[in-house]
């Protein structure tokens, strides 16, 4: 059998390093120091637009904080993207508030314009105003920012947006993780870029941001002694962490390049396969392709692909499980097309990192085409 193909996995630049040894040459091994203000700055110029980042210790943290920043708190109502990793819904509980699932529409499998405009009517009309409403572009794919905005702008209400999967995709020449009145990004470690652990806040304004690094650091006030007056948390960045950040940004764009190639050579060596489709850019839109993932006509010729690779040693996975199927969600409101569930019964997600070799394409594609769907 051949060596194990993840789905995604670390790729480093080979800069990382030099970034730690000087955090440890100068004794900076805390959660504050010259690599983390260097990694804040570098993302907020990849970003390209007036933003204000705070560099956290996950993604979660991240999401968590821009809900206390938006204002939610106990029995407040969020709306969420239902087809997401759990992590996007996590948070509203940590506030005591109540996630309200919305399902996704079939160009982007991100959060439905329709779907989101019955969910904020029909809870205004019980009586409650949804506080936020939580997007997410899935596998790096943009969702559909205009239509989303539009209604969010229309409702009054502030969007999150989660980034986590879309460092480095656009939308209308925009950078994802710019687009939310707050935006988070994830730096896990099978992410596009990972720092082992990590994520980071994005804001509109310095004074966010500062509030954000001021949560994420023990709410602790301005006095000699240690004083506080809110909640805090410990969820900043720490320096050595900020140090591998710093070295992934070197190769950020080579990352998209390289998965992107993966997501073509799949779709070329794929192309006769009827049963299998792509997931294509909507235009104007442009994919990280953080993750390939694929379409097939029914669960049971997913389950036939995944077992196939898994018996050659290479990794895939089914799409996200809608949160409103979670046992933990599911007694929460939803407003759902069916949309969600039938791409997690269909959908497969291929091996995507950017540093698969051909020939471990090839294992994967041949694994694909030799699979025998109907024994
Ligand atoms: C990875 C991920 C997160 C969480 O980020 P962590 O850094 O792992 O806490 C949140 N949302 C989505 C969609 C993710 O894929």
């Amino acid at each position: 059998m051949g060596e194990k193909i993840w789905l995604s996995s670390p790729h480093m630049s080979g800069n990382e390093q030099q970034y730690i040894k000087q955090a440890f040459d100068t004794n900076w091994v805390a959660p504050l120091g010259p690599n983390v203000n260097e990694f804040e700055s570098s993302i907020k110029t990849y970003l390209k637009q007036d933003v204000h980042v705070a560099a956290l210790s996950s993604g979660t943290a991240a999401i968590h904080l821009g809900l206390i920043l938006l204002g939610v708190s106990k029995d407040d109502e969020v709306i969420c993207q239902s087809k997401t990793f759990s992590a996007s819904a996590n948070p509203i509980l940590y506030q005591g508030a109540i996630p309200i699932f919305v399902d996704s529409e079939e160009e982007t499998w991100n959060i439905d314009p329709e779907q989101l405009e019955r969910a904020i009517k029909d809870r205004i009309s019980k009586g409650k105003k949804p506080k936020v409403i939580i997007t997410v572009h899935l596998y790096g794919m943009p969702y559909k920012v205009a239509e989303i905005n539009r209604i969010a702008k229309h409702y009054e209400i502030p969007v999150l947006e989660d980034s986590a999967e879309a460092f480095g995709s656009l939308y209308n020449g925009q950078k994802c993780g710019t687009f939310g009145d707050i935006s988070i990004l994830s730096f896990n470690g099978n992410k596009i870029i990972t720092t082992s652990g990590g994520g980071a806040l994005i804001a509109k304004n310095k004074e966010l941001k500062d509030k954000a690094i001021y949560l994420a650091t023990q709410a602790r006030d301005k006095a000699v002694e240690y004083h506080h007056t809110e909640i805090g948390y410990n969820y900043r960045m720490s320096n050595i962490v900020a140090g591998i950040g710093r070295g992934q940004m070197t190769i950020l764009d080579e990352h998209v390049k390289s998965r992107r190639a993966n997501y073509k050579f799949y779709r070329d060596a794929l192309k006769d396969f009827d049963s299998i489709s792509f997931l294509d850019e909507m235009d104007g839109s442009f994919s990280n392709r953080w993750l390939t993932t694929i379409l097939t006509e029914s669960f049971k010729e997913r389950e036939c692909l995944r077992l196939a690779l898994e018996k050659e040693n290479i990794e895939a996975r089914p799409l996200w499980k809608p949160m409103h199927m979670q046992p933990i969600f599911e007694k929460y409101p939803s407003y759902v097309n069916g949309v969600s569930e039938d791409l997690f019964e269909k959908g497969l997600c291929l091996p995507s990192g950017s540093n698969l070799s051909n020939s471990d394409l090839e294992r994967v594609t041949n694994s694909i085409i030799n699979c025998n769907v109907n024994v």
